[in-house]
């Protein structure tokens, strides 16, 4: 599968050109995610990224990369594409992407750099939690320490990323927790912003399973919304970062910046938040 595939892309880029650079994901084992289950991962050929550059709009202002880790294609290709980008469309001023933890350490600092200086502006990461153990539950691949590392590299490197967290994880009863863990990571690193999302379980997926099983007991709404008033009082950030509960995934829609907001949206959180 590739021109057929169901292509997802961050709502802040809604009106962003689409390239595609990879089809499925590589890694594919997250336990709640059913996004890319049916999709063998396979790199796009370069003739074909080409074509659509060729094809693009000359005066094109962004580009977002789609695939679930364009960057796991390595340095060398994602620093050709960079330039191919460029070469067909001078104007293109930032290209986005998604990418995860573990695409992100087969990078250096200078690398990253290098990347951030041809064009690659931002990147969407999925941390989904700081918690240890529920990133083992959901077989993320990643440890918090690991997120924190790489994250610091991105800041080293100036290249700036939106980080992906997502409520609900840990499952009835650890809500809380598991957000003190989350606010505690984030708290390590700078990020322009927060992106919140709501925990989902889809047919077809191992948390699908444990949740049959009886293993994972789901959380109620109250307790996703306390979870998310937690994190929203625990975040420490070093400098002013958008939070987002935006995502049509969420029970609650707020924006606003941290730590200047917080107020206003722990107030606009309390309002749904039933005593
Ligand atoms: S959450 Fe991301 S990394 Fe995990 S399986 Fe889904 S697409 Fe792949």
């Amino acid at each position: 599968m590739y021109k057929n595939d169901t292509i997802y892309y961050p709502q802040d880029e809604m009106t962003t050109v689409l390239l595609p650079v990879t089809s499925g994901c590589i890694y594919n084992k997250c336990a709640f995610c059913s996004m890319y289950k049916d999709y063998k991962y396979r790199e796009i050929p370069f003739s074909d990224m080409e074509m659509h550059l060729m094809n693009g709009y000359k005066y094109t202002e962004k580009i977002f990369l789609t695939g679930a880790d364009p960057l796991s294609i390595g340095f060398e290709k994602m620093k050709r594409l960079l330039e191919m980008i460029h070469e067909y469309l001078p104007y293109c001023a930032r290209v986005a992407s998604y990418a995860s933890i573990r695409s992100i350490s087969m990078y250096s600092a200078g690398e990253l750099s290098l990347l951030h200086n041809s064009g690659l502006r931002l990147l969407y990461i999925g941390f989904e939690t700081g918690s240890d153990d529920v990133l083992e539950l959901m077989n993320k691949g990643h440890t918090a320490d690991q997120a924190i590392r790489q994250a610091k590299k991105l800041n080293e490197a100036k290249l700036a990323f939106n980080t992906i967290v997502m409520y609900g994880m840990a499952g009835k009863g650890k809500s809380a927790a598991n957000a003190i863990e989350t606010a505690k990571m984030i708290n390590r690193f700078e990020t322009n912003k927060v992106i919140t999302m709501n925990l989902n379980v889809f047919d077809g997926t191992e948390l699908n399973e444990m949740v049959k099983r009886g293993d994972f007991i789901l959380a109620k709404a109250n307790e996703r919304l306390l979870e998310i008033r937690t994190l929203l009082e625990n975040l420490e950030p070093r400098r002013p970062m958008l939070f987002d509960t935006t995502h049509p995934t969420n029970i609650i829609m707020i924006k606003g910046m941290l730590p200047q907001n917080r107020e206003r949206l722990i107030e606009e959180l309390h309002k749904s938040i039933k005593a």
